[in-house]
């Protein structure tokens, strides 16, 4: 979620090239493999931006310090987790229109 929000994709970049900087390896908090940033961020195993403190449980979407980079893989699986809740949500409060 929040890819298309160009904050958000924003952080994700500085995220990457924090890590690049760093010149160490990036591990995945998820699943504790490391993390090819080279790859594409839609590629399954490419760098995707996680939140430390889920939005739900009113984590900060675009906090520097509330953001990590993990698999996109690993980040989908939670976020589809999340989104049941989101539905559940969505049905008890009306909501603006989602841009897709
Ligand atoms: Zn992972």
């Amino acid at each position: 979620m929040g890819g298309r929000d160009p904050r958000s994709r924003a952080l994700r970049a500085w995220l990457i090239k924090m890590a690049r900087q760093s010149g160490q390896l990036t591990f995945c908090p998820r699943c504790a493999q490391v993390i090819d940033l080279d790859l594409p961020g839609r590629h399954r195993d490419g760098p995707a931006m996680g939140h430390i403190l889920g939005l739900f449980d009113g984590g900060e979407e675009l906090d520097p310090d509330n953001v990590r980079l993990e698999h996109t893989r690993c980040n989908s699986a939670a976020e589809n987790r999340q989104r049941v809740v989101r539905r559940r949500m969505a049905a008890q409060t009306p909501t603006a229109s989602r841009a897709w």
